[in-house]
């Protein structure tokens, strides 16, 4: 018979990380989908969606942390993060349904680990970390190395994820975001694109671009950005960009679409980005 524990203290979860087949539960909503569908059978489930240390939004020293069990939807309406990191709340918005935003975490979409996993991408640009806990240590990790492949990152045995530190820009980006999907609501990405860019009089003095869906990960665009950083934009620049792009990328081919499609479309949305930022 499958064990439930609520977990109010987090010693109480320390004390049962190890157990054989305990496996966290916070929003539900990656972790359930797969119990049902039979792909996992975790034997001790650790709720941890009402453990007040693992929940809240807090700045510290030029940082927002926000801890693993904070919903979406908390995120979006935070003022701090509106404020400082609002690409965070962007691309969030975008998350599933009201529904779903309610009860889906933070610490949750980052160790489902999805290509699509839609908070790694602004993660990603704002050089975020991952604050790691284990009974032993705690220790933290760029969300770049935290994610490794599909469903797998770099948490080890007994380490769960205690929240997410992001240090706050200290010059002033334009957020882009761009998500293609099959439908208009509820989108899994086919391919999704976010930069932070600062551009005067079309010249990109930095550029930071993340892509989701187009690689075994969610992944930053680092040699593409250094092509571009101070370069102007012109039709041509945004042709070379368009095509560097599409082979930056290693997508793969599955029921939603091709990995040529997806290719294309990752091109089609650095070239949209980089229109968008000679606009402003
Ligand atoms: C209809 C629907 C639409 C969706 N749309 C999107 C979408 O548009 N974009 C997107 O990115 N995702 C989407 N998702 C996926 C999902 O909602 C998110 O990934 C969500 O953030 C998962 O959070 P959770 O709290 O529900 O995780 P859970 O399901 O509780 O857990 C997910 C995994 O993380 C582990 N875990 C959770 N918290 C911790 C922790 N603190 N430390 C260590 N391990 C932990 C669990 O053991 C489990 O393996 C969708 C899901 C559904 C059902």
């Amino acid at each position: 018979m499958r064990h439930y524990v609520k977990i109010k203290e987090v010693s109480e979860l320390l004390a049962h990380i190890e157990e054989p087949g305990a496996r966290i539960l916070c929003g539900g909503t990656d972790l359930v989908v797969k119990m049902r569908s039979g792909t996992i059978d975790p034997q001790v489930l650790l709720d941890i969606s009402d453990t007040q240390a693992l929940r809240g939004i807090r700045k510290v020293d030029g940082r927002i942390e926000i801890r693993a069990a904070t919903t979406v939807s908390e995120i979006i309406a935070d003022p701090a993060v509106l404020e400082k990191l609002p690409l965070l709340s962007t691309v969030l918005r975008t998350l599933g349904s009201t529904q779903i935003r309610n009860r889906a975490t933070l610490g949750g979409n980052l160790v489902n680990a999805s290509p699509a996993a839609d908070s790694a991408i602004p993660l990603l640009l704002y050089g975020a970390e991952v604050i790691v806990t284990s009974a032993e240590r705690e220790r933290r990790i760029p969300v770049e190395e935290f994610l490794m492949a599909p469903g797998k990152t770099a948490l080890a045995n007994g380490e769960f994820v205690q929240g997410v530190s992001i240090p706050i820009p200290s010059v002033k980006f334009s957020p882009f975001f761009h998500k293609v999907g099959r439908r208009k609501a509820m989108i899994i990405a086919i391919a999704s694109l976010g930069a932070l860019m600062n551009v005067e009089d079309d010249k990109i003095h930095d550029i930071r671009l993340a892509a989701g869906s187009v690689a075994p990960r969610p992944i930053r665009l680092h040699k593409l950005e250094d092509d571009l950083r101070g370069q102007e934009i012109t039709p041509q620049l945004i042709e070379q960009a368009k095509e560097a792009a599409t082979t930056a990328v290693s997508p793969i081919d599955d029921v939603r679409a091709s990995a040529e499609y997806r290719r294309e479309v990752i091109g089609e949305l650095v070239a949209r980005v980089l229109r968008d930022a000679a606009k402003h």
